[in-house]
């Protein structure tokens, strides 16, 4: 079994009425409905209010791979918490962030960079694969029309990266590097642009489909997590 969290900041969807239309079980209610199907995975969620947020030492060192959805509450996520994500990624846990969670302070620690970008509100987008032979866009077509989603566009501020899976092209004429994967110490990260708050993105079969490869892709290779830390050092 692949052990998944998935986390959200729940905070748009129990504020505003069309934004619980949209998701009445919240973005984390959805996304773990989806992927609870795949026999292979099991799913539990966390969100923000919870103590620790959730994401407790006992809850990461039971968890394979982590998907966090993030946006108003970036500045108030604990320090600490982001720390214990961190280590637990540098010791093999895979990470999944999502939409506005660039933003987040653990793609910030983790990455290094401002994660800064340009956005638009209301626009629509096409998707690009641009690595057809990644894992992750495996049974995914080579486009995929999203009638309505938020413009994200370069300049994106992230480090060097390993592989740019999906590309998006907005109507305003932008392009983004909307599907990114990185290594930090033994954990694989995604970064998966499409999924802004107030459109139902993560209902379509093709963005799931994505998210169940990305999870596939991000399971730590490594059956024990690996503190690389204060390691001895042979001579
Ligand atoms: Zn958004």
């Amino acid at each position: 079994m692949i052990r998944i969290m998935v986390w959200n900041e729940y905070k748009h969807e129990r504020e505003y009425e069309n934004i619980r239309k949209v998701y009445p079980e919240g973005i984390h209610g959805c996304i773990a409905g989806f992927l609870g199907k795949e026999e292979d995975f099991a799913v539990r969620t966390a969100t923000f209010d919870m103590s620790e947020h959730g994401l407790t030492e006992d809850v990461l060192r039971e968890t394979d791979v982590l998907i966090i959805w993030s946006h108003a509450l970036q500045d108030e996520f604990s320090d600490e918490v982001a720390e214990r994500v961190q280590r637990h990624v540098l010791a093999g846990m895979g990470l999944i962030a999502l939409h506005s969670a660039h933003y987040s302070k653990v793609m910030k620690m983790l990455l290094g960079t401002s994660m800064t970008l340009k956005w638009r509100h209301g626009d629509n987008e096409k998707l690009w694969c641009t690595a057809p032979a990644h894992p992750i866009a495996q049974g995914v077509p080579e486009m995929i029309e999203l009638s309505k989603e938020e413009m994200y566009g370069e300049f994106f501020d992230i480090p060097k990266l390993d592989d740019v899976v999906f590309t998006g092209w907005f109507s305003g004429g932008e392009v983004f590097r909307s599907g990114c994967t990185f290594s930090r110490g033994l954990g694989r990260i995604f970064y998966f642009q499409p999924g802004h708050e107030e459109y139902p993105i993560y209902y379509k079969p093709e963005i799931q489909k994505i998210l169940v490869n990305a999870v596939h892709f991000c399971t730590p290779v490594l059956k024990e997590r690996t503190n690389l830390e204060n390691r001895e050092i042979k001579h």
